[in-house]
């Protein structure tokens, strides 16, 4: 998909906006986190670049007009020490991105 963020470009993005990776839920400082990312084992689809996964989370009611679901979408990491999933709501990243382009060679 064009709009795939990549493994790389999400953790520039955590470098940039984050003070600390300490896991707010066990407090480890500093906190090894992984990404739910395409490179997860047994994913065929894996490319040679991982790309961040996007979560829709459904709300429960549905649009009037046509009976669909909506919702948010997020990229989500978890602490590798207790298992906290932290999500990160996906238009700020996809802003941030934008406004801060990778160096490409
Ligand atoms: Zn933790």
């Amino acid at each position: 998909m064009a709009n795939d963020v990549t493994t790389q470009d999400f953790i520039r993005f955590l470098n940039a906006t984050r003070a600390q990776s300490t896991c707010p839920a066990c407090g480890k400082s500093p906190s090894k986190w992984g990404l739910f990312s395409s490179n997860w084992e047994g994913n065929d689809d894996a490319g040679e670049e991982p790309v961040m996964e996007l979560l829709f989370h459904r709300f429960r009611k549905v649009r009037e007009e046509d009976g669909k679901p909506y919702g948010v979408s997020t990229y989500a990491m978890f602490c590798q020490s207790c298992g906290h999933v932290e999500h990160i709501y996906q238009p700020v990243v996809m802003e941030w991105l934008n406004a801060n382009p990778a160096k490409r060679a």
